[in-house]
């Protein structure tokens, strides 16, 4: 593995994404002296919060999965998760409405699941339920420790038994094959094939390697910390600071600072240098390329839909809704042409709706309800659409009319404050083509062919967060900071 070279005492990280804060926690571990520099009042990035009317929304993830990960930065620093974070396994994980007006609650218990799966699709497609855990959970084991967890400077690295074990399991034939091998019903085809959209792409496109996501969230569970998610953030923060970690908040970086070929530090906007023998950026990737770092020759990438988030906080409640609920349209490979292709809205969507007081209520005033609906939209480069234009506006109603028309009936009127986030938000925030979720998933942009987690020719600047290695998500990014760290301490990761 390469590594930093010369002196890594002083480490100054750029962000405090959940990137950010776990490259801290396992550099603060390994005795290095650590000063997170963030231009927000508050740790978290994308999983940040926002407040309006006695409201409190999660601005970015909902669906919390794999909680070992948060906890092995808080172990490396000898915290225990449970005395930072309360978390409650969400069950269902999933409650899922199909346009024939069935539903299908998604289990993480895979025997309640098969019965579940019995019950609406009948007994045939659960046991092709039974065999597809078998698949994705061995294409877990396969995948974490070899491919995932694991700094790749090559494909080289890729060469070891478990490569011929995945190819032998079909991992690097398309995602949508793969799930007709199981599923024959098309609810169940859809429930474990749209976490492709995670990974920036359709089913029909994505590789069967990324059936390790439906393998996290329906298989090894999906969890809500009480606060929201942003008490992930500000769990890792406190942990940090208490174990020597200096935040800088409200300081933006304007540019790291290069002599004679290395990081001597970053300068901030307000003309401070902190000086720094390593400096990992956080930003997102692309980003930090174009604006912390001499200019250099950018590889073209492809990147991930983005989406637009409605937040609601509402007087109205719905005894029949789960805590998370995905609403899917009629048009299944179409939306996905519409979107990633054609850089088009969907004509007929397929919706996220969370709502997080199902699970903890202290997020609204007594009584009340918070919603976060999710929309999958193109990015700003498939799609220039002009968000500030009034189509942020029209977007928002064609969503509730959308909703209402799929059972939330009064959900207009019980709208008491109101935020829509669109692709030109994510945008202003920094984020390459207007999408959150970086980089596609592509097979090119995938292990080693992803852009590197340390810069081709400075010696001691090194990347964390999805839009380098592993990738994008709140568990890859967690695996990412620990990747981040062991670059600079040369420890395993
Ligand atoms: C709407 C939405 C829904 C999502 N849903 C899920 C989900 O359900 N489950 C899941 O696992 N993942 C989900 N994700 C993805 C997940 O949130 C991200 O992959 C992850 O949080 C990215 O973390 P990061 O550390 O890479 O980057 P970020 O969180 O973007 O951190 C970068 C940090 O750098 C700071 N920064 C940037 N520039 C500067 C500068 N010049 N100076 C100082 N600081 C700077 C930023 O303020 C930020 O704090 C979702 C994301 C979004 C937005």
């Amino acid at each position: 593995m390469r590594t930093v070279t010369g002196p890594t005492d002083r480490v100054v990280i750029v962000g405090a994404g959940l990137a950010g804060l776990a490259t801290a926690l396992h550099l603060a571990a390994a005795g290095r002296q650590v000063t997170v520099v963030e231009r927000e009042p508050v740790p978290g990035g994308r999983a940040g919060r926002l407040a309006m009317g006695g409201y409190e929304f999660d601005t970015g993830p909902t669906v919390l999965t794999m909680p070992d990960l948060i906890a092995e930065p808080l172990n490396a620093v000898g915290e225990n998760l449970s005395d930072w974070l309360e978390l409650t396994p969400i069950d269902p994980a999933y409650r899922a409405y199909y346009p024939d007006g069935s539903t299908l609650d998604v289990r993480t218990d895979t025997t309640r699941m098969a019965a579940e799966i019995a019950r609406v699709c009948g007994s045939r497609e659960a046991d092709g339920y039974l065999r597809f855990v078998d698949f994705t959970r061995r294409l877990w084991q396969l995948e974490r420790n070899h491919f995932i967890d694991k700094n790749l400077d090559s494909p080289v690295d890729l060469m070891n038994l478990n490569l011929l074990k995945l190819l032998g399991l079909g991992a690097f034939r398309r995602l949508q094959p793969k799930i007709d091998q199981y599923f024959r019903d098309p609810r169940t085809q859809r429930i474990f094939s749209f976490q492709a959209m995670y990974a920036g792409l359709a089913p029909h496109d994505a590789l069967a390697i990324y059936a390790v996501i439906a393998y996290l969230d329906s298989v090894a569970g999906v969890y809500f910390p009480k606060g929201g998610m942003h008490a992930v953030p500000r769990a890792l923060a406190g942990a940090a600071e208490k174990h020597g970690v200096t935040f800088r908040y409200e300081t933006t970086v304007e540019r790291v600072v290069i002599e004679n070929g290395r990081a001597t530090g970053v300068l901030t906007t307000d003309g401070e240098h902190i000086p720094a023998d390593a400096v990992v950026l956080n930003p997102d990737l692309p980003i930090a390329y174009r604006d912390l770092l001499p200019a250099r020759r950018q590889r073209k990438l492809t990147y991930s839909p983005s989406c637009v988030v409605l937040h609601i906080g509402s007087d109205q409640a719905y005894s029949k809704i789960a805590h998370h609920n995905i609403h899917f349209g009629t048009a299944w490979k179409g939306t996905f042409d519409e979107v990633i292709r054609k850089g088009l809205l969907m004509s007929d969507p397929s919706l996220l709706v969370t709502n997080p007081t199902h699970s903890d209520p202290t997020v609204a005033p007594a009584g009340k309800q918070t919603y976060y609906v999710l929309a999958p939209t193109p990015n700003l480069e498939a799609g220039p659409i002009d968000w500030r234009g009034g189509m942020d506006k029209r977007y928002a109603d064609e969503i509730l009319r959308v909703l209402e028309n799929r059972g939330y009936v009064g959900f207009r009127d019980g709208v008491e404050v109101q935020r829509i986030i669109t692709p030109a938000d994510w945008a202003d925030q920094g984020m390459a083509a207007g999408t959150p979720f970086a980089a596609a998933h592509t097979f090119a942009q995938t292990g080693p062919f992803r852009p590197s987690n340390l810069h081709p020719t400075l010696p001691n600047v090194v990347f964390t967060g999805s839009g380098t290695q592993p990738g994008v998500g709140v568990p890859m990014v967690l695996i990412s900071g620990k990747l981040a760290a062991s670059r600079i301490t040369g420890g395993a990761a």
